[in-house]
C-alpha cells in the first residue's frame, strides 16, 4: 500500500541586527497547516524561531549567531546576525523529517530574504528532488525578486487555496480531500505552548500610506464571536498563558466584535493573560473597552499614533488624531492601566519627517505619562510611500530589500544625523525607564 503524502513546513530563520519574540508564531505557515488538515497527508514541521529565553509574560529573546554583514549593508555597525535554532539543529530536523513529499516554506519581511535563500539551499542539498514551494509576505510582495534570487521550484503569493495544491499535484503529490479540518493549535505543531497569537479577523478596512495590509489582503473580515471564545478556551486548555491579538483592526465596528469578546472573556474569567501588540484605533477605545480589557486581564496594549504632526496623518491615513490619543490613555488610566503598560508607537524616519517632529511626538507622549515605542519606518514595496520614494529618486524600484531594513533605512535614507537617532534613543530609553520604575 502507498504511504500517506508527508509535507514539510518550514519557518526560517531571521537573519537582522536585532529581533525579539513578542508572542510571535508563523500565523500564516500555520493556515496553512490548518488547511491541509483536510486532506490526506502527513504533516512535518520545523519553526526555526521555536527557541527563545523566556522572559515577562514569556515573550523572549533569540538565540542569536553573528553572520557577516552582507555588503548593501555592510555600513550599519551593527552586529547581523541569525536568529533562532542554529544551523546543525535545522540540518538535524531536517534529515528527521525524512522521506518528505514536498517543502513549503514561508517568509515573512521583505528584508529577511537571505534567510530563505539559505534554507532553500540547505533543503535542496538534503532533497535534491523534492519540490520546494515558497509563500508568505516577502514571497507575495516581492515575487519577482523570490524568483530571482531563491531556488523555489513554485512561488505561491498570498493565502493558502486551491493553487497549492494544484500545485503539490502539479509536482506528483496528489492529495485527496477528506473534509476533516483541525485547528492549527490541536495538530500537535508544538510542544511548547505556553503562549499563543490569536487572530480575530482579516485584513484591515484602511489603507495607510506606509503599510502593506492591503496589498497581502484586500477583504476584511471579522470572526464570530463564539468561535473565538471557543478558540480561546481550547488554547487555555493546551497550556496557553499569554495570548496576543495579532490582528491588524481589532476594535473596527467594536458594538459587533470587539465588546461582545470582551465581554465574553471576563465572563470566562481564565487565568491567561491577553496582550495586543499590534497598535491598537485609539479612537474606538471608549470607557466599556477600557473597562472590559481591564477586567479581561489584559497586559500590554500598544497604541497606534505613528505621527503628532496633525497635516501627516491626515495624509498617511488618518487613523488617528492627538486628541483621540489622549482620550483614549486618559480612559485606560481610569480603567486601571498603569503607564507601565501602555506603550504607543511613534514613528521616525518617514518620508519628509524631520527629527523636530518627532521629537514633538516624544514631548507629547512624555506629557501623557505613556511608554513610547519608537519605530524606524521602512518603506515596503507597493505602498504608498514607496512610490513617493521612488518617484522622488530616494530610492531605486529595484533596491535591494536589505536596505529596507528599518535598522537600515533610517540610518541611510532619512536624512537625520547618527547622533541625532542616538539621542533621541537613548533619552527614550531612560525615559521608559523612568516609568517602568515609578
Ligand atoms: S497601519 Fe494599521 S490601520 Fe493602517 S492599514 Fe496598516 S494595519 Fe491597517
Amino acid at each position: 500500500m502507498a504511504r500517506e503524502k508527508r509535507i514539510l513546513l518550514i519557518n526560517p530563520w531571521i537573519y537582522d541586527f536585532a529581533a525579539v519574540n513578542m508572542w510571535a508564531r508563523p500565523l500564516g505557515l500555520l493556515k496553512v497547516a490548518e488547511y491541509l488538515s483536510s486532506y490526506d497527508v502527513e504533516i512535518k514541521f520545523i519553526d526555526c524561531l521555536n527557541t527563545f529565553r523566556r522572559k515577562r509574560y514569556n515573550m523572549g529573546k533569540y538565540p542569536k549567531e553573528t553572520l557577516p554583514t552582507p555588503e548593501p549593508v555592510k555600513e550599519i555597525k551593527r552586529r547581523y546576525g541569525r536568529y533562532g535554532i542554529s544551523k546543525d539543529e535545522f540540518i538535524e530536523r531536517l534529515k528527521e523529517a525524512y522521506p518528505v513529499d514536498a517543502i513549503l516554506v514561508t517568509s515573512i519581511m521583505t528584508y529577511w530574504y537571505p534567510a530563505v535563500i539559505d534554507i532553500i539551499n540547505i533543503c535542496r542539498e538534503h532533497y535534491p528532488d523534492t519540490p520546494i514551494i515558497l509563500g508568505g509576505i516577502y514571497a507575495t510582495l516581492c515575487k519577482e525578486h523570490a524568483e530571482r534570487t531563491t531556488k523555489a521550484d513554485k512561488i505561491i503569493p498570498g493565502p493558502a487555496d486551491g493553487r497549492l495544491i494544484k500545485a503539490l499535484n502539479d509536482f506528483g503529490v496528489s492529495l485527496k480531500q477528506t473534509n476533516k479540518k483541525v485547528p492549527y493549535y490541536k495538530l500537535g505543531l508544538y510542544t511548547d505552548i505556553s503562549y499563543a497569537p490569536v487572530l480575530t479577523s482579516i485584513g484591515c478596512p484602511f489603507r495607510c500610506s506606509y503599510c502593506a495590509s492591503g496589498l497581502l489582503r484586500t477583504d476584511f473580515i471579522q470572526r464570530p464571536t463564539n468561535e473565538i471564545l471557543s478558540e480561546i478556551q481550547q488554547l487555555h486548555s493546551l497550556g496557553v498563558q499569554d495570548m496576543a491579538f495579532y490582528d491588524d483592526a481589532l476594535l473596527y465596528r467594536s458594538d459587533y466584535h470587539i465588546k461582545p469578546l470582551l465581554r465574553g472573556i471576563a465572563e470566562m474569567n481564565l487565568p491567561v493573560r491577553f496582550h495586543t501588540p499590534n497598535g491598537l484605533h485609539a479612537r474606538y477605545i471608549d470607557w466599556e473597552i477600557a473597562r472590559l480589557m481591564y477586567l479581561g486581564n489584559f497586559k500590554t496594549i500598544r497604541l497606534s499614533l505613528e505621527t503628532v504632526n496633525p497635516e501627516r496623518q491626515k495624509a498617511t491615513g488618518g487613523k488617528v488624531g492627538n486628541e483621540e490619543l489622549r482620550e483614549a490613555v486618559s480612559l485606560l488610566k481610569k480603567a486601571g492601566f498603569s503607564a507601565e503598560h501602555i506603550g504607543v508607537y511613534l514613528m521616525y524616519g518617514l518620508p519628509d519627517q524631520n527629527i523636530e517632529e518627532v521629537w514633538e511626538g516624544v514631548r507629547f507622549l512624555k506629557d501623557l505619562k505613556v511608554r513610547i515605542n519608537l519605530a524606524e519606518y521602512s518603506p515596503i514595496p507597493g505602498t504608498k510611500d514607496w512610490e513617493r520614494l521612488v518617484k522622488d529618486g530616494v530610492i531605486d524600484e529595484e533596491i535591494d530589500p536589505l536596505l529596507t531594513n528599518n535598522s537600515v533605512f533610517s540610518v541611510l535614507y532619512s536624512g537625520y544625523r547618527h547622533e541625532d537617532i542616538k539621542r533621541l534613543k537613548d533619552d527614550v530609553v531612560r525615559y521608559n525607564q523612568s516609568i517602568t520604575s515609578s
